[in-house]
């Protein structure tokens, strides 16, 4: 076992402190539900751009065309991947595992140096909490106020607030639904059907669901689907060592923790530079208290930190008693970025998007497969020729209507029986049933390989075997 492991901890409350959520079994008591105070300073903005920048580009991708189609379409139904210039199908296939393995690989690497950043700043999860908070915070007030607001009798004024939240809310999870089904099915038609009531079963249900999700998640799970329901949040400690940044509390310069005027001398009353003002603990998501350790609830946001040195600020005091920092660091010691195990997911990441281009440069252009009649296996025709038929399939993988040009290897003299020229729209996969006619004097035996030749007029070509059968 590496000596790099973060010593374990109990941090488990051995009272009930009503500050946190961590009291066994209450996070799901609807009583108990986490009023989160709204945090601003530098890694809440940063979070906020994070988060919009990641939101334009979720809801303009599906709406940006590539000539007559959607650029990006993953267009399940017709097993057919759109991406920008090239159309992948199912045998393409190891490029979305390429990419699968791209995106793991970029999460270890991440994890290791920066801890849960992509949790705290990236995360859909994250990204439409905070939205769906933002909605809260304007419409019913502040997170004290809602606490009380919410312990009181409802009144007409709030009950109209809170009606209106909730239509803020699920117009937003409409929208992601239609969003995000609209990578998967060409998002115009789908929007237009959908208000005009006219879209198709299956596209509708999805919307649905997927809006609902987005509303339960955001609205009312929020921090359970963190703390209870993702895999990552439990998985995340082996990346961890102790030299990975993390959200820490400086137990040396904060404690011991109390409340003072701010003219008073910390020192001269025995007091570190925590005044015990609760506003870490207020303004966290996951309703922890960072002054307890590392937590895995954390997801390192950084919300903390702000609402901290806002603190520190007002009295006076250095920022940074909260911080994004290492184990190594909070002891004293020595923190070491470039190790081998950050250097280690680096170099796999780097291979791993090297192989991904070097595959998305050799798709080729055009794809051709040939089945053969499996219910006559030749027969004899009326120019004495012994016949075989078979069924060729020519894909076009462009985004342009091509010409290809069809030919068969390995038999001499042959007839061809069907088109020997196609034009085939992009995307589409045409079905040419043909046969091939030879001579029988001019067979040596009684099975002969064969190759179908597919080119097109940039002298791309392609070839597939198959069997010309004269006799059994
Ligand atoms: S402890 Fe701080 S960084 Fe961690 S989740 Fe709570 S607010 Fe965010
Ligand atoms: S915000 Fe800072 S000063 Fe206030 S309780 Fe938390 S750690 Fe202490």
């Amino acid at each position: 076992m590496s000596q790099d492991k973060i010593d374990i901890k109990d941090v488990t409350p051995k009272t009930f402190n009503p500050k946190t959520h961590k009291t066994k079994g209450d996070r799901f008591n609807p009583s108990n539900r986490i009023y989160v105070r709204e945090s601003k300073g530098t890694f809440q903005t940063l979070r906020r751009y994070g988060g919009w920048f990641l939101l334009v580009l979720f809801a303009a991708i599906p709406w940006i065309p590539y000539g007559d189609r959607q650029a990006i379409l993953l267009d399940i139904g017709n097993q057919q991947f759109n991406f920008i210039g090239t159309t992948l199908y199912p045998q393409d296939l190891t490029l979305l595992a390429l990419l699968f393995m791209i995106a793991a690989f970029a999460l270890f690497f991440i994890t290791t140096f920066l801890g849960r950043v992509w949790c705290g700043y990236l995360c859909p999860q994250t990204v439409w909490t905070f939205m769906y908070i933002w909605f809260e915070e304007k419409l019913e007030g502040s997170a004290n106020k809602r606490r009380k607001q919410d312990s009181n009798k409802l009144t007409a004024n709030l009950a109209m607030r809170k009606a209106a939240k909730h239509a803020a809310w699920i117009a937003i999870a409409i929208a992601t639904g239609l969003t995000f089904v609209g990578y998967f099915v060409p998002v115009k038609q789908l929007v237009v059907g959908f208000f005009t009531f006219d879209a198709d079963f299956w596209p509708v249900f999805w919307v649905l669901f997927f809006a609902g999700c987005t509303y339960a998640n955001a609205g009312w799970m929020r921090s359970i689907v963190c703390v209870h329901m993702c895999p990552y949040a439990r998985f995340q400690s082996a990346m961890f060592d102790k030299d990975t940044f993390i959200v820490g509390y400086n137990t040396k310069r904060g404690e011991t923790r109390g409340p003072r005027s701010r003219k008073a001398d910390p020192k001269a009353l025995g007091l570190g530079d925590c005044i015990d003002c609760d506003l870490c603990v207020q303004v966290c998501p996951t309703g922890i208290d960072i002054r307890d350790g590392l937590q895995y609830e954390c997801i390192n946001c950084g919300a903390c930190i702000d609402a901290c040195d806002k603190t520190m600020e007002r009295m006076g005091y250095d920022k940074g008693l909260i911080s994004y920092t290492t184990e190594h660091r909070l002891s004293g010691k020595h923190t070491k970025v470039l190790r081998p195990k950050l250097l280690g997911y680096g170099a796999v990441l780097l291979v791993m998007i090297g192989l991904f281009f070097a595959q998305i440069a050799a798709v080729d252009p055009a794809g051709l497969s040939v089945l053969r009649d499996r219910n006559q296996l030749f027969r004899v025709n009326s120019a004495g020729e012994v016949e075989n038929t078979y069924t060729l399939k020519v894909i076009n993988k462009t985004q342009q209507t091509q010409q290809y040009q069809l030919n068969v290897e390995g038999l001499g003299d042959v007839s061809w029986y069907g088109k020997q020229t196609v034009q085939v729209a992009p995307g589409e996969v045409l079905s040419l049933p043909m046969s091939l006619g030879v001579n029988p004097d001019n067979l040596d035996s009684s099975v002969s390989k064969i190759q179908f030749i597919l080119s097109d007029s940039e002298d791309f070509t392609i070839e597939v075997e198959s069997r010309f059968i004269k006799k059994l």
